[in-house]
């Protein structure tokens, strides 16, 4: 098999209607999707990624509507923050119904729910008599995609069709809230900046509970490319990597080095974010030996950015 890429929504409402997979465009990053009530459809996601059974997957909504046919009553501050967010990079984590195949939320008694405002995808979102499950489309572990063809790279062989909406305007995936005891919590930092969230719900703690029995640092080393990927001061990184062959990823400054991206030269987070996974990719088949990146500042969607930074790194020791 090869993907097709293209723009024909019914083509890929007809996939998905069969029971196949196809990659969708969403703001944060192109999705590998399948019809979420259907279990076999379902784990097909699982198999094409190579993911992990214990990985849950985001449910994909056209409508709160939807969202709420699919889960248990939510808090109130899950509905203010739909009113606030949706459609939009914020996904929701509340009490499943019974509807949701356990494949889907890996077993949890929760699941994850989102509406993403990406005009095509909400258009066949609409069109489907069903939700979308869908993760990022790209092989477990590895760097997101953000364009149709980053799919065809990874996932090319595998998947029938992917619906191309261009490159994705947010970039990063999307911001993960979840309740423990009553309270909002944090998951993952996305696209939709925490200090945002803080003002509809008021102050959002890090989630203390492991939703995840996961293989410590397993999930912790993520969004890796295949050249080892140092975080820390560029400058003392190039400094001792003399000799070497070293790509940098910088925040808003260039340096001298074998190849060299800058994520935004006016240093905007929202830019930046939107070229993060991109540049990665292009660094990582610059043929260099090492790639070395910075954090950029904490705040707004720069937390998104350093924990894919920071993870990435940890996928290098992980490998050592
Ligand atoms: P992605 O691969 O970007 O689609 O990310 C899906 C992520 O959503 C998973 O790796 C989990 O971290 C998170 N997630 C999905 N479902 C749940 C859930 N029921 N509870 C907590 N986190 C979840
Ligand atoms: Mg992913």
């Amino acid at each position: 098999m090869k993907a097709t890429i293209g723009t024909d929504l019914e083509r890929a409402a007809a996939h998905l209607r069969a029971g196949e997979l196809v990659a969708i465009p969403t703001e944060t990053v192109y999705g590998l999707a399948a019809n979420a009530l259907d279990a076999a459809a379902s784990l097909r996601i699982f198999e094409a990624k190579q993911r992990p059974a214990f990985d849950p997957l985001i449910v994909h909504v056209h409508s709160r509507e939807q969202a709420l046919e699919l889960c248990e009553p939510p808090p109130a501050e899950a509905l203010a923050l739909m009113d606030a967010f949706w459609p939009g990079p914020l996904t929701l984590v509340l009490r499943k119904r019974a509807r949701i195949p356990d494949v889907v939320t890996s077993g949890l008694d929760t699941v994850a729910l989102r509406q993403p405002a990406h005009a095509l995808t909400a258009e066949l979102l609409a069109r489907l008599p069903f939700p979308l499950a869908a993760p990022s489309a790209n092989l477990f572990g590895r760097t997101s995609p953000t364009t149709a063809q980053h799919v065809a790279e990874q996932l090319g062989e595998r998947i029938a069709y992917i619906l191309d909406g261009g490159p994705c305007s947010v970039g990063v995936e999307s911001t993960i809230l979840g309740w423990e005891d009553g309270r909002a919590v944090l998951y993952r930092p996305g696209g939709t900046p925490l200090e945002a969230i803080e003002r509809v719900v008021g102050r959002v703690d890090p989630a203390q509970k492991r939703v995840l029995p996961a293989a410590p640092g397993m999930l912790a080393a993520h969004y890796a490319p295949r050249t080892p990927l140092e975080l820390g001061d560029i400058d003392a990184l190039l400094e001792r990597g003399a000799g070497r062959r070293v790509a940098v990823l910088a925040f808003d400054r260039p340096r001298p080095a074998h190849a060299c991206r800058v994520l935004s030269p006016s240093g905007d987070l929202a830019e930046a974010a939107r070229r993060l996974f991109s540049s990665l990719r292009e660094l990582d088949a610059a043929g260099a030996e090492l790639i070395v990146a910075e954090c950029v500042p904490e705040l707004g969607l720069g937390r998104a950015i350093n924990d894919r930074l920071r993870r990435a790194a940890a996928a290098r020791s992980a490998r050592h």
